[in-house]
C-alpha cells in the first residue's frame, strides 16, 4: 500500500535523483514510504509539505538550487541520502547498491544480511506493573547512570534502573549504520542558533542500555589541570583542602581506569602516519591516545555502530551485564522517565519518578532516592518537566539547563591519491594537544557513509548535494578525516517552550568563534601539508554535551553539591555529564565516570 500519491511518488523520485545522483536505480521512494509508515503524524505532514514545495523546482539542478537552503529541501535530502548511502534496495532490485558505488565493504558488512525490519512501525511492548518500588531508582544507563546503578547494586542496595532505549548487547550488533542509528542512537537533534551568525550544532548521543558509551569511540582522557581549575572558578566547587584540584579527582579516575582497562593505542594505521607529517610541518605534535578498548579489538571500525565483539568497554558490558547477571540490579528498558515526584509539604524530598511505556501508558516508581543520569540534554528536561521541582524557584533550580557546554566539533577531511580506508581502523588512535587551550585534534577517522554524506557542507556552510555530493562520496575510501573539537564556555541552554517541547539554543561568543575558525584553519592546513589534494569539512556537531546541572559548593551557581545531591531537595541526585562544572577541553566520559564513582560512593555512605 502506498503512503504517497502517484504525483508525490514521481516528484520524490525526480528529487532523489537530482539531490543524490545515481540513487534512482535503487528505488529510494520505497525507502521513504517505509520510513513514513512509522512516523508520527506531524513529521509525516512535514514530508508531504516538503514534496509539495520541491515539486515546483525540479526542472533542473539550477532551479532546485533556489530552495536548497530551506528546511523542506534538507528534510528530503536527508531521506534520499539515507536511502542510497544507507545501502537500501527496493524489493526486486538486483544491480549495484549505494555501498557498491562508493566501495564501502567493512568486515561486518560482508557477513551481514541486512534486516530492514527496524523501519516497520513499532509493535507495542508489554508494560511493567506500573507501580514499582525501589530503594534507589536510577534514570539512564550511560556513562554516569550505568556505573552508579551497578556500584550501588554491588553494595547490596535495591536498585531499579530505567532506560529510555532498548537492550542491544554486542551479539546483536552488526556493522549496519541505519539500524544502529535507529536502535542505538537518539534521532539527531540540533541547536537553534541565537543569531544569524550562529551555525546550528548537531547533537549526537546514544539511546540504549549503556547509553552513549555503546556508540562512542572510547578515548579515555583525564581533565587537564586548567579544566579542573575552572571548576572552582565557575561553581565554587571545593576539594579536601579548598578549591577542588586534580588530586581530589585522581582516586576516582584510577578506580574507573582500572575497571575499564584503559590503555594506550599506538597501533597506528598508515593514514595516521600520513597526517603525522602534516602536524610536524606545522610544528605540532601527534601522540597516541589512551582508550577503554581491550586487546581483542580487531580495529574493524565499528565503534559508532556498537562494538560487535565487546572489545570496546561500554557501561553495558563492563558494569551492567555483570550486575544484571548476578541479580544485583533490576532493569526496565524502553521506559522514558517524564518527571520526578516530590513531597513538598515539609522539607522538599523526592518520592519517585513517573515514566512512559512504549505504548504511551504511564507507570510510577516509589523510591526515597532518585538519581537522574539521562544525559546532559535530558536530565534538565526531566527536572524542568517536574512541577514541584520548578515551583521551588530557588537560584539553584533556576540554573537548570542554563549553562550547557557543547565542546563543538567539526570533521575535516583530506583527499589523498591512494586509498586511506579510515573506516577499517579503530577510529581514534592519535591526538594533537599542542593547542589544547583552544582546540584538540583527533584522528584518523571517517564517519559511516550516511553520516559522512549528511554532515558534509560547502565553503559557505550549506549542505552538499547533487553532483558535488556524489563526487565526494565516490572517493569515500580516499578521504582521511580529522576531528577537531574547540573549547567553549557553557553558553548553550536547554529550555522548554510553552508546549513543553525542548528547545536547545546555542550562540557563540567572540572567543568561541575565533577558536572554531582557528581549529578549522589549522586542521585544513595539516591535511594540505600532509599531501591532501582537496579538503572538505562537515558542519558543526557535538557528542560532548555537559554542564546543565552543575556541581558546586555555591547554591547560587550550581544545581547539585559535591555529593551530586540537588541543593534543597532530599534524596534527589544527578549523576551524569550534567554535573560537570565547566566544559572540558578533552573527551568527557572518563571524567563523568570518575565523578559518578565519587557520587555512588557518597550515596552508599548516606544510605548505610
Ligand atoms: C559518536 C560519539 C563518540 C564519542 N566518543 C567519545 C570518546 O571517544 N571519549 C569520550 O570520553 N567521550 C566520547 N563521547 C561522549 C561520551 O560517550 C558521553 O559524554 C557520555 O557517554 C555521556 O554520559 P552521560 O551519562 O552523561 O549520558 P549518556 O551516556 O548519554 O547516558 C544517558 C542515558 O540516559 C537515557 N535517557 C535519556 N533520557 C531518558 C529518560 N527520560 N528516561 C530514561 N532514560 C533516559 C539515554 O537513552 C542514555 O542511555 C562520544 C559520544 C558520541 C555520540
Amino acid at each position: 500500500m502506498h503512503v504517497l500519491g502517484d504525483q508525490e511518488l514521481a516528484v520524490l523520485a525526480r528529487f532523489c535523483e537530482l539531490a543524490v545522483p545515481g540513487s534512482a536505480a535503487i528505488g529510494p521512494v520505497s525507502y521513504v514510504e517505509r520510513v513514513l509508515a512509522g512516523m508520527p503524524p506531524a513529521e509525516e505532514d512535514a514530508v508531504h509539505a516538503a514534496i509539495g514545495l520541491v515539486a515546483t523546482c525540479l526542472d533542473s539542478a539550477d532551479s532546485l538550487a533556489r530552495i536548497a537552503h530551506t528546511e523542506a529541501f534538507g528534510l528530503l535530502r536527508g531521506l534520499a541520502v539515507e536511502a542510497f548511502y544507507g545501502d537500501y534496495a527496493a524489493p526486486g532490485h538486483t544491480g549495484p547498491t549505494g555501498h557498491d558505488v562508493i566501495d564501502f565493504a567493512p568486515p561486518q558488512a560482508r557477513r551481514l544480511r541486512k534486516d530492514w525490519s527496524f523501519l516497520d512501525p513499532a509493535a507495542g511492548s508489554p508494560t511493567a506493573s506500573g507501580r514499582e518500588t525501589a530503594e534507589v531508582v536510577v534514570v539512564g544507563s550511560g556513562a554516569g547512570g550505568g556505573l552508579i546503578a551497578a556500584d550501588l547494586g554491588r553494595r547490596g542496595h535495591d536498585v531499579l534502573l530505567l532506560e529510555a532505549g532498548g537492550l542491544h548487547p554486542a551479539e546483536d550488533r552488526t556493522r549496519f549504520e541505519l539500524a544502529a542509528r535507529h536502535q542505538l542512537w537518539w534521532p539527531t537533534r540540533s541547536t537553534v542558533p541565537r543569531t544569524d551568525d550562529d551555525e546550528p550544532v548537531a547533537l549526537l548521543a546514544g539511546r540504549c542500555v549503556g547509553g552513549t558509551t555503546v556508540i562512542n569511540t572510547k578515548v579515555a582522557m583525564r581533565a587537564a589541570d586548567f579544566d579542573v581549575a575552572r571548576f572552582h572558578a565557575e561553581t565554587g566547587l571545593l576539594g579536601r583542602d579548598g578549591a577542588v584540584t586534580p588530586a581530589d579527582l585522581a582516586p576516582w579516575y584510577e578506580k574507573v581506569e582500572r575497571r575499564l582497562g584503559v590503555r594506550e593505542r599506538a597501533d597506528w594505521t598508515p593514514s595516521v602516519h600520513t597526517v603525522r607529517a602534516g602536524f610536524a610541518a606545522l610544528g605540532a605534535c601527534l601522540e597516541p591516545v589512551r582508550s577503554y578498548t581491550d586487546f581483542t579489538c580487531s580495529r574493524c571500525g565499528s565503534c559508532t555502530t556498537g562494538c560487535p565483539t565487546n572489545a570496546g568497554r561500554d557501561t553495558l558490558n563492563t558494569y551492567l551485564a555483570p550486575a544484571l547477571g548476578r541479580g544485583e540490579i533490576r532493569l526496565l528498558a524502553d521506559r522514558t522517565v517524564t518527571r520526578v515526584l516530590m513531597d513538598t509539604s515539609a522539607t522538599p524530598r523526592v518520592t519517585g519518578v513517573r515514566y512512559r511505556n512504549p505504548d504511551g501508558s504511564t507507570g510510577e516508581v516509589s523510591a526515597p532516592v532518585v538519581v537522574l543520569a539521562a544525559g546532559s540534554l535530558n536530565t534538565p528536561q526531566i527536572l524542568l518537566r517536574s512541577p514541584d521541582y520548578v515551583a521551588l524557584d530557588t537560584p539553584s533550580t533556576r540554573l537548570v539547563g542554563a549553562t550547557l557546554g557543547l565542546h563543538p566539533a567539526r570533521l575535516v577531511y583530506g583527499l589523498f591519491d591512494s586509498p586511506q580506508d579510515c573506516h577499517l581502523a579503530y577510529p581514534i588512535t592519535a591526538h594533537c594537544l599542542t593547542h589544547q587551550r583552544d582546540f584538540v585534534v583527533e584522528g584518523t577517522t571517517i564517519q559511516e557513509p550516511v553520516s559522512f554524506a549528511t554532515g558534509m557542507v560547502d565553503a559557505l556552510g550549506r549542505p552538499l548535494w547533487g553532483v558535488e555530493l556524489a563526487t565526494v562520496l565516490r572517493d569515500y575510501r580516499y578521504w582521511t578525516g580529522l576531528l577537531v573539537m574547540a573549547n567553549d564556555e557553557n553558553t548553550g541552554t536547554v529550555e522548554l517552550d510553552p508546549a513543553g517541547r525542548a528547545v536547545i539554543t546555542k550562540g557563540f561568543s567572540v572567543a568561541e568563534r575565533r577558536r572554531l575558525d582557528d581549529a578549522l584553519a589549522f586542521t585544513a592546513d595539516v591535511l594540505r601539508a600532509a599531501g591532501a589534494t582537496r579538503v572538505v569539512w562537515s558542519g558543526l556537531s557535538t557528542s560532548h554535551m555537559q554542564g546543565t546541572a552543575r556541581m558546586g559548593d555555591d547554591p547560587a551557581r550550581s544545581v547539585v553539591d559535591l555529593a551530586g545531591r540537588a541543593h534543597g531537595v532530599d534524596g534527589l541526585y544527578v549523576g551524569d555529564g550534567s554535573v560537570l562544572p565547566a566544559s572540558l577541553s578533552v573527551n568527557p566520559s572518563l571524567t563523568i565516570m570518575a565523578m559518578a564513582a565519587m557520587i555512588a560512593d557518597g550515596l552508599a555512605g548516606a544510605l548505610a
